[in-house]
């Protein structure tokens, strides 16, 4: 093998400071780095898939909802995140167009299917719009990060 870039990674085990669920869109990826660091969250696995949670809430099909929540599961046992954020983001085209409530019920609902293998595990819901970060609480979209 030819070398063709040098860097020097950490050996070595980690503890991870949250498990992330995130869609691949790349418009996101800078407003979610910057919003983990705001909340603390340095080392984190991120779980990134089209649509994020979709294929646990809605998924297309039983091999998919699986492959997600054992991928999830791996990050818990190796690496024990204190934590689960799910991020559902604006416009997601695995939606195919679908509105924002749409996709923030989706989080609810992967949010409970995890709750229902993790029960002791902290889940928390956010969406990620073109405007920020925003907070999902029971009651509806609190803003929580410009
Ligand atoms: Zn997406």
């Amino acid at each position: 093998m030819d070398k063709v870039f040098h860097f020097d990674s950490p050996p070595g085990q980690y503890r991870a400071d949250a498990c992330v669920v995130t869609c691949f869109d790349a418009r996101f990826t800078t407003a979610i780095a910057k919003f983990l660091k705001r909340m603390g969250i340095a080392t984190y696995d991120q779980v990134k898939v089209p649509g994020s949670v979709k294929a646990l809430a809605a998924p297309d099909g039983d091999a998919d909802r699986d492959y997600l929540l054992r991928a999830i599961q791996v990050s818990l046992r190796l690496h024990q995140p204190s934590r689960i954020l799910l991020i559902g983001h604006n416009e997601c085209g695995a939606y195919g167009g679908a509105p924002a409530d749409i996709i923030i019920g989706d989080l609810f609902r992967a949010a409970l299917v995890l709750k229902g293998t993790e029960p002791s595990f902290p889940v928390e819901c956010y969406f990620a719009d073109f405007d920020g970060i925003y907070k999902c609480g029971p009651n509806g979209a609190a803003t929580i990060s410009e």
